[in-house]
């Protein structure tokens, strides 16, 4: 399925929810969710009662959406979920959290996950000291991302870090500011997930 490339913030209407898709946007008062409270569309305004099928396919594509994965892929690491020991939804989710693009775009070194994906894609940043230029990596504790040598220089990069350096980061991640690196302490727990995310309602429909 090819990647959607259109406005962005119909995907948050459509959810109705802040998704965070935009970068520096989704914190101002310009956020599109805030201004118009309905989905998209000639029909947004209009009914708004949904099936049980209706709610668990909203909240898989919420999921997806929040994360920037494809269908195949979304699924896949259901599958991969299912089989780990503990809670489905919750290994859902620390899958997702663990992608390497996230992990980018939670502690600042980039204003959206999809501009981390970029920038992840251009070969930016490390892991352990290796390049690595594939956004759906999936991190481990202990492992270190670190922005290239080279990027650091690039006004970009800085531009980027300046933009997010007030942003809180998640306690899971070990931040170093100064030397430009993000240890993972450990892969995070369902509560320390800040995700706008009902993972019971994705179990459930996956589990038809
Ligand atoms: Fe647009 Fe960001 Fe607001 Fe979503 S959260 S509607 S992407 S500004």
């Amino acid at each position: 399925m090819a990647r959607y490339t259109g406005a962005v913030c119909r995907l948050c209407r459509r959810e109705g929810k802040k998704l965070f898709l935009k970068g520096e946007r989704c914190y101002s008062e310009k956020c599109s969710v805030g201004i118009r409270a309905y989905a998209p569309g000639q029909h947004g305004q209009g009914r708004k009662k949904s099936s049980e099928y209706g709610l668990q396919l909203r909240a898989k594509q919420t999921a997806r959406r929040f994360y920037g994965v494809q269908e195949n892929q979304f699924h896949h690491y259901f599958e991969i979920a299912e089989r780990k020991p503990g809670i489905t939804g919750d290994n859902l989710l620390k899958i997702l959290e663990s992608r390497l693009d996230n992990v980018v775009y939670r502690v600042g070194f980039a204003s959206s996950r999809a501009e981390a994906r970029q920038l992840v894609g251009h070969g930016h940043f490390e892991v352990n000291g290796k390049r690595v230029d594939i956004a759906s990596y999936l991190l481990k504790a202990g492992d270190v991302v670190s922005i290239c040598e080279k990027a650091r220089s690039l006004d970009k990069i800085k531009a980027v870090l300046e933009a997010n350096s007030a942003r809180p980061t998640p306690e899971w991640i070990d931040v170093d500011k100064t030397a430009l690196t993000a240890k993972v302490v450990a892969l995070p727990n369902r509560d320390q997930i800040d995700a706008p995310v009902e993972d019971q309602l994705i179990v459930e429909l996956y589990s038809k």
